[in-house]
Formats: structure tokens, C-alpha cells, sequence
């Protein structure tokens, strides 16, 4: 529950970014406190459990900086998924929709051991979008989702149900 504040506390509205209508929130204040960020890193690896996954998958960009934490601070390794054309070797992809056009991940096709269990990080939750298509790379490059873990979700976006039945953590829900 503090740990939950002090994250609430380092996350900030900001108005009409990347377009007007929209409020942003910004996680930077949160990666920046070094404290607030090893408590809340340290704590997903104990919700999950440090031996219960053996990868982790991070989405770019965001995603990366959680992603290598807790791989780091649990022991294994860190994969990214990244945005269409950045990865250099042969990938699978994903394309879904988003408000206006459309957006593809990638992730490469020897990424994970048939079988690994792997944790998938996000920042922020929202409509839930990249996370479904993340979680079909992760499936279609032979690993096993162990869980999908964020640290904001934006409620009122329906992301956790569209991922439904696949359980979602977050360490703050808005
Ligand atoms: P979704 O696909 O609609 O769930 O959007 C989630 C993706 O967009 C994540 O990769 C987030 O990093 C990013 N995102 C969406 N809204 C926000 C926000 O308010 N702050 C930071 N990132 C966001």
C-alpha cells in the first residue's frame, strides 16, 4: 500500500500528449527515484515468484527499462519486443489496430527455449492493444506466458478484460 502511493505520488498527468484530448501519464519521475524503483522492481519478482519464470519480455520503449530490472534483480534474461524493421534478425510479427491506423511488434523467431516460462512487462496498461499482440509473439515464438505485469493500468480503457482470461498485475490501477 505505501510502496502503491509513493508510486502514485512520481506518475504525472500531462495534458494533451502526444495529441490534443488525450492525458498522458508520465512514469519518468518513477524510474527516476531510485528508491521507489527497486521497491517496486523487487516487488514484482516476489509476486511472481523469483523461480517462476525463466525469461523476460519487454515492450519497447517504455517496457525495456522495467523489463531489464527485473530480469536483472531475478536472475534471467531479457527479450525485447520491438516496433516494426528495428530488430535485425528474422522475426515474427503482429499488427493491431489502433484509434487511427495501425501499429505492428515484432519479436525474433529464435527469442525463447520451447517451453520457458516467460513474464511479460509493460509501463502503462491501456486499451490493452500491444499486450494482446505481445502475448501472441510470445506463444507463436514457443514460449509460455507466465504472466503480464504492469505498473499503471488505465481501468476505464477495458485492457484487462480484452486480455481476459489471462490474469493481468498491476501495481497501480487509475
Ligand atoms: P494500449 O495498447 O492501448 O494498451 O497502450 C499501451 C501502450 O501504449 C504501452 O506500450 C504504453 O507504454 C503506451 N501508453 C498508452 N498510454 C500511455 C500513457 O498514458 N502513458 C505512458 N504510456 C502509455
Amino acid at each position: 500500500r505505501a510502496v502503491a502511493e509513493r508510486v502514485a505520488s512520481r506518475v504525472l498527468d500531462v495534458p494533451d500528449f502526444p495529441k490534443p484530448g488525450v492525458m498522458f501519464k508520465d512514469l519518468m519521475p518513477l524510474f527516476a527515484d531510485g528508491d521507489t524503483f527497486r521497491e517496486v522492481i523487487d516487488g514484482i519478482v516476489r509476486h511472481y515468484g523469483r523461480d517462476s519464470f525463466d525469461a523476460v519480455v519487454g515492450i519497447e520503449a517504455r517496457g525495456f527499462v522495467v523489463a531489464a530490472a527485473i530480469a536483472y534483480a531475478a536472475g534471467v534474461g531479457v527479450v525485447p519486443v520491438r516496433k516494426a524493421g528495428k530488430l535485425p534478425r528474422v522475426a515474427y510479427s503482429a499488427s493491431y489496430a489502433l484509434e487511427y491506423g495501425e501499429a505492428t511488434l515484432e519479436v525474433h523467431q529464435d527469442a525463447f527455449t520451447a517451453g520457458h516460462r516467460v513474464l511479460v512487462v509493460d509501463d502503462v496498461l491501456a486499451t490493452g492493444g500491444t499486450a494482446q499482440a505481445t502475448l501472441d509473439l510470445v506463444e507463436r515464438a514457443g514460449g509460455t506466458v507466465a504472466g503480464f505485469t504492469v505498473l499503471l493500468e488505465l481501468g476505464f480503457l477495458g485492457g484487462r478484460e480484452r486480455l481476459a482470461p489471462r490474469a493481468v498485475h498491476a501495481l497501480l490501477t487509475v
